[in-house]
């Protein structure tokens, strides 16, 4: 990509990061360089939230020709998985970025790490702290009271490197003792009074296996990364602005020069409608109230792909909401309609009938197929046309038929006309009811040859246009109708009820028999389309030749706008 150093002269709008970033580069901090890092925690699947830190950490490093590293951020040996790194690492690449071989792990520093540690100690930065979780928790005081000093404060530094090597050669039992930064138990800020910086795990982990008995706290993992890989932008979510002390203090004990990384924290996004908790997401998927993390309806990147979204579009609505300091809830109709504007021009129109009802045309030859011609795309020339076969007896959507029509329902209905997108006029004669079930079963009608599309001479003007699929050659398909997975704006925000009393008992509707037209039949997985008048949908994994089955990704226009209303 090109390499842009100062986009403000363009007049572009840049986000505030991006004014950091530029000013940096001017003041020749770091000597111009710009390195960042993704840095997920494996224990589940990325989800739209992360897309948005993805975009600027991948994002910024293309744009000013600097380096993105991705890093697992291993530090918890207890709840991480191999399955998580590699849907990870899938799911950044289709988004469209890429780290090259910059594959880190924060393990991979357990070592260095641990070195730090004892030269903290040796430097009387560090001591080991004999007492209970509790206890040190109450002795941390609150915002408005200074902490209270831990007893083993002022331990030597020889005892408290002995205790720290026997720590990690597995002697004590996990909680019995941790390592603490000598810091300040007076700040006005929580995190500089001594805070954890080792505590003891007996657990395997997934990459270092029995090698350590100690394992390093976040904060003290995480800005020390940062210094190893030379990253100069450390870009994270607001709630560690009141850690950002802390990192610098670490950092700072931890540089010989003037290379120093710099945190920039931002809002996080937050999706009405849906919840951004992996642990929560992880609880719908045990709880089997969804069908895996690549359920259509979760709000995984797995999850929007299976949907049928694209990568342009979630880069596009992470570009329309931007980033600010002000943490809020955005609304899922813009992601909706992002995926819409970017399928609009980019995905062919086909006939699909969801709900079909059968139209005889009566004065058409019987056994003729006549092909009509279609354009594709009407916003996109370029994607051709396609022949679809018109016969004698068709489907249409139940739902452009009335027997008793309101006024102003200009599709199908006794007595009226209507076009058959494509192909000619109809005219509705007669229909066949069940008489029991009170179900039309039937419609029969007459075409009137002079009006084909195309090459219409008969003068004729009807409002109403309808798709349709030839019964000879529709596709019977399985249709999976998709909504919104929850009912309530911020179903995890509520404090009296359990997000689980918002679950959209309509989230999923599955129809089958839906008729489609015979081009289909060579779609693959994810494959995407318009079907007319109804809406953008998608080949899921699950389809076969034999039983294709597509997935609703969006209805044409936003439904839920009206309901609200
Ligand atoms: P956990 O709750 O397990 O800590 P997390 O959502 O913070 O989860 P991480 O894997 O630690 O997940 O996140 C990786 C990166 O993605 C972090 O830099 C984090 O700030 C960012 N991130 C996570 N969620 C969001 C979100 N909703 N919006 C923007 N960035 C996010
Ligand atoms: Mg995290």
């Amino acid at each position: 990509m090109e390499k842009n150093q100062d986009p403000a002269v363009k007049g572009e709008p840049v986000s505030f990061i991006e004014q950091f970033i530029i000013d940096d580069i001017k003041e020749g901090k770091n000597n111009g360089r710009i390195h960042t890092r993704f840095p997920p925690e494996p224990n589940g699947y990325l989800h739209i939230g992360h897309a948005k830190a993805i975009c600027l950490d991948f994002g910024m490093a293309l744009k000013y020709g600097g380096k993105c590293n991705l890093r697992f951020d291993d530090t918890n040996p207890v709840k991480e998985d191999v399955e998580y790194v590699d849907s990870i690492k899938e799911d950044i690449h289709w988004l469209g970025f890429d780290w090259e071989d910059r594959e880190y792990y924060a393990s991979d520093y357990f070592g260095r790490l641990f070195e730090f540690a004892v030269d903290l100690i040796k430097r009387g930065f560090a001591y080991v702290d004999d007492q209970p979780a509790d206890v040190i928790s109450t002795q941390k005081g609150t915002p408005t009271q200074p902490g209270a000093e831990s007893p083993f404060r002022s331990r030597p530094a020889k005892e408290n490197l002995d205790l720290f090597y026997r720590m990690n050669e597995g002697e004590f039992e996990e909680g019995s003792r941790v390592l603490r930064a000598k810091i300040d138990m007076t700040s006005p800020n929580m995190h500089m009074r001594d805070p954890i910086i080792y505590r003891i795990i007996k657990s395997a982990h997934h990459r270092t296996g029995n090698a350590w008995n100690v394992y390093p706290m976040y904060d003290f993992a995480h800005g020390q990364s940062d210094y190893f890989e030379g990253i100069t932008h450390s870009l994270c979510t607001l709630e560690f602005e009141v850690h950002r002390p802390l990192y610098d203090w670490l950092a700072d004990q931890l540089r010989t020069g003037d290379y120093k990384p710099r945190q920039i924290e931002f809002n996080r996004l937050n999706l009405t409608y849906t919840m951004m908790s992996k642990r929560k997401l992880l609880e719908l998927v045990q709880e089997g109230r969804v069908n895996g993390w690549d359920d259509p309806r979760m709000p995984t990147l797995c999850g929007l792909r299976r949907r049928g979204y694209t990568p342009e579009a979630i880069r596009r609505f992470i570009d329309l909401i931007g980033y600010t300091k002000v943490e809020a809830i955005n609304d899922v109709s813009l992601l909706e309609h992002a995926i819409r504007e970017d399928l609009n021009v980019r995905v062919p129109r086909v006939f699909g009938v969801l709900d079909p009802l059968k139209v005889v045309i009566t004065n058409f030859p019987v056994g003729m197929t006549e092909d009509v011609e279609l354009v594709n795309n009407p916003e996109d020339e370029s994607m051709g046309t396609r022949k679809v076969p018109f016969t004698r007896e068709i489907y249409i959507e139940r739902e452009d038929f009335m027997e008793n029509p309101p006024h102003k329902f200009f599709r199908l209905a006794p007595g009226t006309e209507v076009r058959l997108k494509g192909a000619y006029i109809i005219k509705c004669e007669s229909f066949n009811k069940n008489n029991k079930t009170g179900i039309i079963e039937e419609v029969y009608c007459t075409y009137d040859p002079a009006t084909r599309s195309g090459g219409d001479t008969s003068g004729k003007k009807v409002k109403g246009t309808l798709h349709w699929v030839s019964v000879k050659h529709a596709l019977d398909a399985e249709v999976r109708l998709y909504d919104r997975l929850f009912v309530h704006e911020d179903p995890a925000g509520q404090k009296d009820d359990d997000y689980r009393k918002f679950i959209n008992p309509e989230s999923l509707r599955i129809l089958s028999g839906c008729k489609l037209e015979p081009s289909l039949k060579s779609a693959k997985p994810l494959d995407k389309f318009q079907f007319q008048r109804l809406g953008y949908f998608c080949v899921d994994y699950d389809s076969t030749e034999s039983k294709p089955v597509f997935n609703r990704t969006a209805s044409l226009k936003d439904t839920w706008a009206k309901i609200n209303r």
